[in-house]
């Protein structure tokens, strides 16, 4: 190339004009509306052929560049086709909400600047923004006003920090030596119906698989708190370190809450880290009438929150939030001398797990701000009433409630009448009328019924109902 005195131009594809971008982001808008509107009218599961698919999508050799319209509408019809909707009303599955609005609003402004959150340097203003919604999440929780934390990707980043918190304030050579610096092998407690992703936590953290504990439950879901102290007694009785205990607010299984003040009296009398693993049922923090049930939160030294649960945020938004801080620098410090950085702030490279980091929490910023406590007290409480009514129904048909929560998650056998609890849930699923889980509570198989969609109706209710029941009949 001569000495030409310009550059290449921009490669239109990546970087089209404003004009191109205006028309596609207008007719995207459009697009996803009408998408949406379909889902709500049709199966909540996938109806994708895949072989056709896979061959479609061998075609993608990227040799030829396509054009990007049809591009976006071969996209939308493939998640249409091709994924079960969160996004359907009579979706009553695992906690993946139907996204609230401002958080998809707020994803696309933080898509659009992408700032680097990895320093208070490039960012003042994203960090000091997470920072202010952390400070309100723990206020809320009855922390200390010192407490603080960060946005994470996900609940299990999130409890996987707590487990290096507590390492590496149980021994402080933990950071140098790992855990051979301990005097025995350590220890980590939850109950046998905890996130089973702490399995994953205690392998990735090293500390192997084995020094997870699971505690017996209660009968009714809850960790046994007599259970919970004997084994740490136990354990210490025989050159074991317990370094942390992690209570469940909101199980998985079936939305109880372990008694988080007896858990915390027993953490503190064995100088322990107790961390409550709140992913979803820290949302019921919001509703005036629910917050009483997480009594006991406020004794944690640091809890999860998956705004991405009953906050309704898109994906990835978690939040680790600690009494204290100190910690944090302590296990996640580096030096570095590239790193533009601001003194006067806490750096998230240098208090978390991640480095790149996205503006996770303008989502829960925006969608606090539009709806406040009120709002979102009134949307969990809503989702309480969705799971009374499905309750009474069941019970009116003869079927029996498993659990008692007083979250939105029901656990229910059918009547002896209807068939076996595999064949109901799997031919619910195939007639895509609704999507409910099947799993076990206190040692009995139960199909699970959770709310997550901000505006199921009594007709989902009612159709719920009748599909479930119709899915115990002969076929
Ligand atoms: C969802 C959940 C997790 C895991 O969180 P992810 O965001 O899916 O990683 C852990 N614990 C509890 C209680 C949960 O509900």
């Amino acid at each position: 190339m001569s000495a030409s005195d310009d550059l290449p131009s921009p490669v239109p594809s990546l970087f089209p004009s404003r004009a191109t971008r205006e028309r596609v982001d207008d007719l995207l808008t459009r697009e996803l509306a009408n998408a949406n509107e379909r889902i709500a009218r049709g199966s909540v599961m996938p109806r994708l052929d895949m072989a056709k698919f896979r061959q479609e999508l061998a075609g993608f050799d990227f040799e030829t560049p396509q054009a990007v319209e049809p591009l976006l509408a071969w996209s939308i019809a493939q998640l249409e086709l091709g994924a079960v909707h969160m996004t359907h009303p009579r979706y009553f599955g695992l906690f993946n909400p139907a996204p609230g609005a401002p958080s998809q609003w707020a994803d696309r402004i933080a898509g659009a600047f992408n700032p680097q959150l990895a320093s208070s340097g490039s960012s003042p203003a994203p960090v000091e923004i997470e920072a202010h919604v952390i400070r309100a999440i723990a206020g809320r929780a009855g922390f200390p006003a010192e407490a603080g934390g960060h946005f994470t990707t996900s609940g299990s980043e999130a409890n996987y920090t707590s487990l290096i918190c507590a390492l590496t304030r149980a021994e402080p050579r933990f950071g140098a030596d790992g855990v051979r610096a301990f005097p025995g092998p350590v220890a980590l407690y939850t109950s046998r119906d905890c996130h089973p992703a702490w399995s994953k936590i205690a392998h990735q953290a090293g500390v192997g698989r084995c020094a997870l504990r699971l505690v017996a439950t209660d009968g009714n879901g809850r960790m046994d708190s007599r259970a919970l102290s004997e084994a740490v007694t136990r354990d210490r009785r025989q050159g074991v370190v317990p370094v942390l205990i992690a209570a469940t607010a909101g199980t998985t299984g079936g939305g109880m809450i372990d008694p988080l003040a007896s858990c915390a009296a027993i953490a503190r009398s064995h100088g322990v880290w107790y961390h409550v693993d709140a992913a979803w049922g820290g949302a019921a923090l919001a509703s005036d009438r629910l917050r009483g049930e997480l009594d006991g939160i406020e004794l944690a030294d640091s809890f999860t929150i998956d705004a991405h649960k009953w906050f309704a945020t898109t994906m990835g938004c978690g939040m680790f939030v600690a009494r204290h801080t100190a910690v944090l620098n302590e296990a996640f410090r580096v030096a570095t001398d590239f790193m533009p950085t601001n003194a006067s702030s806490l750096d998230p490279y240098l208090n978390t797990v991640q480095w790149s980091r996205r503006f996770l929490g303008l989502r829960l910023f925006v969608s606090l701000a539009a709806a406040g406590w009120k709002g979102y007290g009134a949307h969990v409480e809503r989702a309480v009433e969705v799971i009374a009514q499905v309750k009474n129904r069941l019970l009116a048909r003869g079927w029996s409630a498993m659990n008692d929560s007083s979250l939105a998650v029901l656990c229910v056998v059918p009547p002896a009448e209807l068939g076996e609890i595999r064949d109901i849930v799997r031919n619910l699923l195939s007639s895509g009328r609704a999507w409910v889980a099947r799993t076990n509570f206190e040692g009995r198989e139960v199909i699970r019924i959770c709310a997550t969609h901000g505006e199921t109706t009594l007709a989902d209710v009612d159709e719920l109902v009748n599909a479930l029941h119709a899915a115990g009949l002969p076929q």
